[in-house]
């Protein structure tokens, strides 16, 4: 779930501004667009998946013990499975011609039944003199989901998208206007890494030899692309699972290095704190105040700002692990001095060294209400933070020429036209 850069398509919407003792205050509303409601005036939610055809199950749906049995029904013996998940896990290939460990006779006829296309490729743009790349993919029924892949020292992270489209109703994102496609299945989630595993393999990202990097590979994992993680909160954990198996069960990564965000689903945070995986978990927060966040939040109006303080503390009490909260900073919105105070303060009365802030820029789109705070105000609102002890850094927000930020992972008719043409 996304946090960051959140520019609306659009900026018609008059602004709602006003003035206080305590600064000026703008209202969050859409901008280009009308926000779907339900029948009580409320934006709507939507937390199940519209029903469609369901993708094809891929090696990648199953547990190893499930991918053997699938290999078995095929008509080749049960240790191909492992070959199979070698080709996929380790040397992140769908393609025969590479397998030639396999049976040449029964070999495209194996791959087609055990990793069936998930995606195309439609586009990708490019950044930071090629470090971020941001994909944008054709799943098997149409549906467009991207994925930003990002070089940083030391890490390549990619943003990952959890669902085509997002039921949370945002009224910032461009990626909750068009609703809830559907859920993307294990697989789906999976094979963004594998995807751009291959590209960093193929030399692709940063514009490097392939040589010159060819054992790196994707580090870090964020949910933050398209979707609300813990809305898709099986496909999702058995995707995180798949992402820490060893190779060639999985992709053999670190827990550490993923991080699992929400809005603030109360009742899945508290799953997820009763999982064995320690992730990174995140609370993208965005106001330390009911008022405000139920209109930037929608989720709010069912969990508030306070339920969902206590559930990210038993995330931290159940892992050890410090949770983050994510706070994308709009210009007087969000960012009020009073607020940076009142976000300490309800993070202090839950105790001390749980959590850290991360606020996160807004893009600067003028002439639109969803636009960046000023810089000295950011450092104030960090300022603060810090001052009553709560850890705080501004979070770098990569990939925003591109559209790439989280929030901003959204279709366009253009991309549609690209995909179409692909059929
Ligand atoms: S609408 Fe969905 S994708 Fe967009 S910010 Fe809200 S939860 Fe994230």
């Amino acid at each position: 779930m996304p946090a960051s850069d959140k520019t609306p398509p659009a900026r018609s919407t008059p602004v709602r501004k006003t003035g206080s003792a305590r600064g000026p205050q703008v209202r969050p509303a859409t901008e280009g667009w009308t926000q779907q409601k339900d029948a009580e005036g409320r934006p709507l939610l939507q937390f199940a998946s519209p029903k469609r055809g369901k993708p094809p199950v891929h090696l990648a749906d199953l547990t190893p013990a499930e991918r053997v049995e699938k290999v078995k029904e095929l008509g080749l013996p049960g240790f191909r499975a492992k070959q199979l998940s070698t080709h996929y896990f380790t040397h992140y290939t769908s393609d025969p011609a590479h397998m030639t460990d396999l049976p040449a006779a029964q070999r495209d006829e194996l791959v087609a039944g055990m990793m069936p296309p998930l995606m195309t490729e439609v586009k990708r743009l490019e950044t930071d003199k090629g470090d971020t790349i941001k994909f944008l993919w054709r799943l098997h029924d149409g549906a467009l989901v991207e994925s930003v892949l990002m070089r940083y020292p030391g890490r390549i992270t990619l943003c990952v998208s959890s669902q085509a489209g997002c039921g949370m109703n945002c009224p910032f994102c461009a990626t909750g206007q068009a609703g809830l496609t559907r859920n993307m299945s294990t697989a789906e989630i999976i094979e963004q890494i594998v995807r751009a595993n291959r590209a960093i393999a193929d030399g692709e990202l940063g514009g490097k030899k392939a040589n010159d990097h060819s054992m790196e590979r994707v580090s870090n994992i964020v949910f933050m692309g398209m979707g609300e993680p813990l809305a898709n909160y099986k496909r999702v954990m058995d995707a995180v699972r798949i992402m820490v198996a060893p190779q060639p069960d999985g992709l053999g990564m670190s827990a550490r290095g993923i991080t699992v965000s929400t809005v603030g689903l109360v009742p899945a945070i508290r799953k997820l704190a009763d999982e064995d995986i320690p992730v990174t978990f995140a609370l993208s927060l965005h106001a330390p105040d009911d008022e405000l966040r139920d209109e930037l939040i929608p989720v709010n109006s069912r969990w508030k700002v306070g339920e969902a303080l206590d559930a990210a503390r038993e995330y931290f009490d159940k892992t050890g692990r410090r949770v983050s909260i994510e706070y994308a900073l709009i210009k007087d919105m969000n960012d009020h001095p009073w607020r940076a105070d009142l976000l300490a303060s309800k993070l202090n009365s839950r105790g001390r060294g749980w959590v850290h802030v991360n606020p996160i820029p807004l893009n600067p789109t003028p002439g639109s209400i969803w636009t960046a705070s000023e810089v000295h105000v950011q450092n104030e609102f960090v300022r603060r933070l810090n001052d009553a002890g709560i850890p705080t850094t501004l979070r770098d927000t990569r990939g925003k020429e591109i559209d790439g930020a989280c929030g901003q992972l959204v279709a366009t008719s253009e991309d549609e036209a690209e995909a179409a043409a692909l059929v």
